[in-house]
């Protein structure tokens, strides 16, 4: 039987099938020093799951024989991941170079211990895709915990003075989402506004934003039963239903891996445990035995929360769809 999103997208003629994989998403762990009320991954500092090396040597194994051109390190923190370098390390030698992207939780750079991300990250060319909810203290301290908003500043000040933002090479883009149960606005309007505050009040410049609707699950899932709005949001959600997103939505060409090495279409259906089977015995399937020539066969599995990746203007973790 259909569920609500697959009826929408037979109604709409919008078939979601998989194109050839082109991201490895890996999440290597849900320890954070954060505890942001919109956290999909319910991540924080006292939990436990953290990608082990050994899954780590497993999965540069499989990588390196691949053609798969980008890698993209979600968690939690991944910079709190002890293999974290390990994993960079190796694939920096790959003879066929990989881009590889951190989603950084800038606050991180500034504890103790996790000096040496900047100067890292600008070595390795990595990609930094951070949040920053608002460009005032007021709302993003109220998402992500008192004293979030300096902190980043001061992490995102030091990433400009070693050329984030500013070097080609070195791409920032900065991470929107509602601080309630709203839609995001018009990216590239709300882009506009961001670099002109940033560079305003903190002489801080990034690359893009991408503007990115939460997802009614997890920890936003909670917030919104407390507030007694997840019936509304859901309601907002599915009349919002755009198919002109179908086409970008990122478990098109992604594969996502957890801590453990199980593959899911997307971060999202990673934490809803919704994993994939292995087509040849129907055990979960681990990305060190995919083929990525017969990958796109599987089909994707959705239900009623991926009405949030397909609201309004969509939403990847590139951003918006349109
Ligand atoms: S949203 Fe990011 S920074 Fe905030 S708790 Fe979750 S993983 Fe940590
Ligand atoms: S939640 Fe995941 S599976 Fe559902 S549409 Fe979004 S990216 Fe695709």
């Amino acid at each position: 039987m259909l569920n609500q999103f697959q009826k929408s997208l037979l109604q709409s003629n919008s078939p979601l099938t998989r194109s050839r994989p082109e991201i490895l998403q890996i999440n290597t762990g849900k320890l954070c020093n954060l505890t942001c009320v919109h956290c999909h991954v319910n991540a924080g500092p006292a939990r436990k799951e953290i990608m082990a090396n050994d899954t780590i040597n497993r999965i540069i194994a499989w990588f390196e024989k691949t053609d798969i051109p980008t890698l993209d390190l979600t968690g939690g923190t991944p910079e709190m991941t002890p293999g974290f370098r390990h994993l960079i390390d190796a694939v920096s030698s790959f003879d066929q170079p990989r881009e590889v992207m951190t989603r950084l939780n800038a606050t991180i750079i500034n504890e103790p211990g996790y000096e040496w991300i900047p100067e890292y990250h600008a070595q390795h060319r990595i990609t930094i895709i951070a949040s920053m909810p608002c460009y005032s203290p007021d709302n993003v301290n109220e998402q992500r915990g008192d004293g979030v908003f300096d902190s980043s500043i001061t992490a995102f000040q030091k990433l400009n003075e070693l050329g984030y933002g500013k070097d080609p090479r070195l791409p920032m883009h900065f991470v929107y989402n509602p601080v309630g149960a709203s839609l995001p606005p018009e990216q590239k309007e709300l882009e506009a506004d961001y670099k002109r505050e940033m560079q305003k009040h903190f002489g801080i410049v990034f690359n893009e934003l991408y503007c990115i609707t939460n997802m009614p699950i997890a920890r936003f899932k909670s917030y919104l039963k407390r507030n007694d709005q997840l019936d509304e949001y859901m309601q907002l959600l599915r009349d919002s239903f755009n198919p002109a997103t179908v086409d970008g939505l990122m478990c098109r060409n992604t594969i996502n891996t957890s801590w453990t090495g199980e593959v899911f279409d997307c971060d999202f259906n990673q934490m809803l445990k919704l994993s994939l089977e292995n087509p040849s015995d129907g055990t979960p399937l681990m990305v060190w035995d995919i083929n990525p020539e017969t990958y796109h066969q599987l089909p994707i599995r959705t239900a009623s929360h991926c009405f949030g990746c397909t609201a309004g203007s969509g939403s990847s973790c590139g951003g918006s769809l349109e």
